[in-house]
């Protein structure tokens, strides 16, 4: 049912991504990067819930600086086994080009005070416009903060890092090589 968009926009017998059915983690829920080098190379940011990912495009990546506040573009629910997916989506295809698993891990999610953190889900605080999460990754680690735009079109959201023992203003983005495969986009054919 979610998965609709996702479908709608792709051709199964053309590119390799995952058709995708629902499918949950047995244990905490999962966060993914993944390095996109489509006609704009942008990351794609995905955090499971229900079954499938909630993802966002962030033309300038992730940064671990707090003070680097990063556009993210909510874009159509992926299926959960997007997880693994590295490779060349073929010419013709919605987002044609190289894709490679940047960074994953778990997230959690961080309730504000005072607020019961059993009551609050992924789904009622991107309701509310602000989800502020704990990512477990090799690369993203620590509390970061998605913040939808209250004026600009309501796709737009901004990533930001809090300031924790995790921030740096080191540039994470020369971390290039993929979690999953040690490849980087240069060595996908
Ligand atoms: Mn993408």
């Amino acid at each position: 049912m979610s998965l609709l968009k996702y479908q709608n926009k792709r051709d199964f017998k053309t590119t390799t991504e995952p058709e995708g059915k629902l499918v949950q983690s047995k244990g905490n829920p999962l966060f993914i990067v993944q390095k996109h080098a489509a006609s704009h190379l942008h990351y794609d940011f995905r955090l499971e819930v229900d079954g499938v990912l909630k993802s966002w495009a962030i033309p300038k990546g992730p940064s671990m600086n707090p003070a680097e506040k990063r556009l993210a573009i909510m874009v159509e629910d992926h299926p959960y086994h997007y997880k693994d997916f590295e490779g060349l989506i073929p010419e013709g295809n919605y987002g044609a080009g190289k894709v490679i698993v940047w960074d994953s891990g778990t997230y959690g999610l961080i309730a504000a005070s005072g607020e019961d953190s059993s009551k609050i889900t992924l789904n009622s605080e991107l309701q509310k416009g602000r989800v502020h999460i704990f990512l477990e990754g090799k690369k993203l680690k620590g509390e970061f903060t998605l913040v939808k735009f209250k004026s600009k079109k309501d796709d737009s959201w901004l990533l930001i890092k809090s300031l924790d023992e995790f921030a740096t203003t080191s540039d994470i983005l020369k971390e290039d090589r993929s979690v999953i495969s040690n490849k980087t986009l240069e060595d996908l054919v």
